[in-house]
């Protein structure tokens, strides 16, 4: 089945009750059993519930995988991850990270004696200086947040990976529509699917996909022991998003595509930040790793301040201003302040994270539209 296809049908049935061709929303706690241990699958709602139970079959179908393990948010299932580690256990990753995600490693899982480095991850004897007999974890984002740098997935998991060290991607900002990272020799796939799965701003969710079935019990395991599930309205509104996903992000590429352009030849910008441009660094890699190069843009200005981008961020009316991504509305942000405010500044002038860098998430509105409200906020 090709992805379209998966995303509107794979787990998907009607139920066998009613015929109902949706995914009812299970809103129960517990399941009434026949006699003791006998039960049709549900013993309890931390456990498991039905609704959640296909948003994880689905999801495990779109990423290639073989299971699809469903949390309360995009952290916890990372905080799932790091749950795989034990103390001494070191983890290697990208220095051009998610905020909440480089919170999550340095203010709580140091303090349990598991060591994290963050490198450039493009650049191989890094990599191969950082990695050591105690590294566990190969942590990737791509493309990157907020400067939208490509990693080459394959060439990390062909160089660095053994069997001690496990390689994960959080592919929160490519989706699994864009690129497959299992196919790629992945172990491990993270998903905010608060953002561009769910896709309409109204959900909170994580997700772990894999297609290792020892892995996927521990996953399990943790999932059920340290209890961060979503709640079935939650799993059922996932579901839902998850049905037009290809059609929002090809719109949403679209859109980005057309206004990076627009962007890079504006005089009053110093960069822009998108791998669909010829002149990114990782243009050609994001063609082969990614079927398009996704709704993210970011882009700083010469005149190199806060205030400046301030102006800018105060006065555009279509563009949100807001945390998050991947919804069908078009938001901006202020990563220095914003999203990235746990990232102590000088580790962000390492990555380029300017202070009048911006960042969009190009939404699924008109793509002129969306231009003019850029324009008239740059002038
Ligand atoms: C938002 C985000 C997360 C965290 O997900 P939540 O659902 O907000 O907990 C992790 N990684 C990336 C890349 C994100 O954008």
């Amino acid at each position: 089945m090709k992805f379209e296809t998966k995303a509107i049908h794979a787990g998907v049935h009607p139920d066998p009750s009613t015929g109902a061709i949706m995914t009812p929303i299970f809103q129960t706690s517990t399941y009434v059993q026949e006699s003791v241990g006998v039960h049709q699958g549900h013993a309890y709602g931390r456990t498991s519930n039905p609704t959640r139970s296909v948003l994880q079959d689905n999801l495990a179908a779109l990423e290639n995988g073989t299971h699809g393990i469903a949390f309360g948010s995009g952290l916890a299932a990372l905080d799932a991850i790091l749950k795989l580690l034990e103390p001494s256990d070191e983890v290697v990753s990208t220095n051009d990270l998610y905020g909440g995600s480089y919170r999550l490693m340095m203010r709580l899982y140091e303090r349990y004696n598991i060591k994290f480095h963050f490198v450039d991850l493009s650049d191989h004897d890094a990599v191969a200086n950082a990695i050591n007999s105690n590294t566990k974890l190969l942590w990737l984002e791509t493309p990157t947040n907020p400067m939208l740098s490509i990693i080459d997935i394959k060439a990390i998991v062909d160089r660095h990976k053994t069997d001690n060290i496990l390689v994960c991607i959080d592919n929160t900002f490519a989706s699994p529509y864009l690129q497959q990272p299992l196919d790629l020799g992945a172990d491990i796939v993270l998903h905010s699917a608060t953002k561009y799965i769910n896709g309409h701003s109204d959900v909170v969710l994580g997700a772990i996909v894999v297609k290792d079935k020892g892995l996927a019990e521990q996953f399990y395991f943790i999932q059920k022991a340290s209890g961060a599930v979503p709640g079935p309205q939650d799993c059922f509104l996932v579901l839902r998003g998850i049905k037009t996903l290809h059609v929002r992000m090809d719109r949403a590429c679209e859109n980005a595509e057309y206004i990076a352009e627009k962007l890079q030849a504006y005089d009053k910008i110093a960069n822009v930040y998108y791998p669909g441009l010829a002149s990114h660094p990782g243009h050609e890699i994001a063609k082969q790793q990614m079927k398009h190069f996704g709704g993210m843009i970011s882009f700083d200005l010469k005149h190199d301040t806060s205030a400046a981008a301030n102006a800018i961020l105060d006065n555009t009316q279509l563009f949100a201003l807001a945390e998050s991504l991947g919804g069908v509305e078009s938001l901006i942000g202020h990563p220095a302040t914003m999203t990235h405010a746990s990232i102590p500044k000088e580790e962000r002038a390492k990555v380029g994270l300017t202070d009048s860098l911006i960042r969009l998430s190009v939404g699924i509105e008109n793509k002129e539209d969306l231009w003019e409200d850029l324009k008239q906020a740059l002038g």
